[in-house]
């Protein structure tokens, strides 16, 4: 088989594809094991076998297909250069991106989607922004609304501002009380002026007297020196129809009806709303 040379061609596909019988088989083993030459051969015979292995399933060899693997394998021995050019090139990477190009990469369906949402997502960021604004606006007006209404409460009620009572001229200035009252939000503001002096455990208190119902107890005061004293938004319920103001001195702790005397009265006029 092998004449004390080299393996045919043949007979190293026969064995690439295990075709031989066991002795050809042994023969053509125990000379590869010293031949360089002929497992160089092999190799590439067997290179090419599994290129078609890959894409086809093990079968048995069939009747005739020796003949004709092996003369295939003669066709292309004959014209190598005609093999050379079936066979895959094999290329760097960086060539067969090079080849390709950026344009060919891009998923133009995909930017085109990625487009329409950014449109959309910067029309959304134009929306919150404008809320954002007018948010910002709201809070500033708020602000300064707030700052105009802690000016007003810090005015009424320190103890440096001066209460200053105009009357008619040689009228000595009597005890007064102006209040200010929102019966829908239950706000008060009270102004006392010329306050006689109250003694230690006492107070005065000041009483809504409702239309309709008891005296409702609006809040303690006590007179500074120059006889002034003030009550800024004591609680109290929402709601109640005033008929009339008045102030008693009672107990400090306070008290749940009218201690008479009443030392300051007053009608509340109709109600504005
Ligand atoms: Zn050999």
């Amino acid at each position: 088989m092998t004449d004390g040379r080299h393996i045919p061609q043949d007979d190293l596909a026969l064995h690439a594809m295990q075709a031989l019988s066991p002795e050809e088989s042994a023969v053509v083993r125990a000379h590869l094991a010293e031949c360089a030459a002929c497992r160089g051969e092999l190799a590439e015979l067997a290179g090419d076998l599994a290129l078609v292995a890959v894409g086809v399933e093990q079968h048995a060899v069939p009747a005739g297909a020796r003949e004709r693997f092996l003369q295939r394998v003669a066709d292309d021995a004959a014209a190598p250069a005609a093999e050379q050019a079936a066979r895959p090139r094999v290329v760097p990477i960086d060539e067969a991106r090079a080849r390709r190009g950026l344009m060919h990469r891009i998923p133009w369906t995909a930017v085109a989607a990625l487009l329409v949402i950014t449109a959309g997502l910067v029309i959304k960021i134009g929306d919150l922004r404008l809320e954002v604004a007018e948010q910002a606006r709201t809070i500033r007006e708020q602000s300064a609304a707030n700052a105009r209404a802690q000016q007003v409460m810090d005015v009424l009620t320190s103890r440096s501002a001066q209460h200053v009572l105009l009357t008619a001229a040689k009228t000595k200035p009597a005890p007064t009380a102006r209040a200010v009252y929102l019966a829908s939000r239950g706000a008060l503001i009270m102004q006392a002026s010329n306050l006689d002096p109250v003694p230690a455990g006492k107070m005065y208190e000041l009483w809504i007297i409702p239309m309709s119902g008891a005296p409702v107890p609006a809040g303690m005061f006590r007179p500074d020196a120059a006889g002034t004293a003030s009550l800024v938004m004591p609680q109290l319920p929402k709601g109640i129809a005033a008929k009339a103001f008045g102030v008693t001195v009672e107990n400090e702790a306070g008290a749940q009806s009218p201690t008479m005397p009443i030392v300051l009265s007053g009608a509340a006029p109709a109600a504005g709303e």
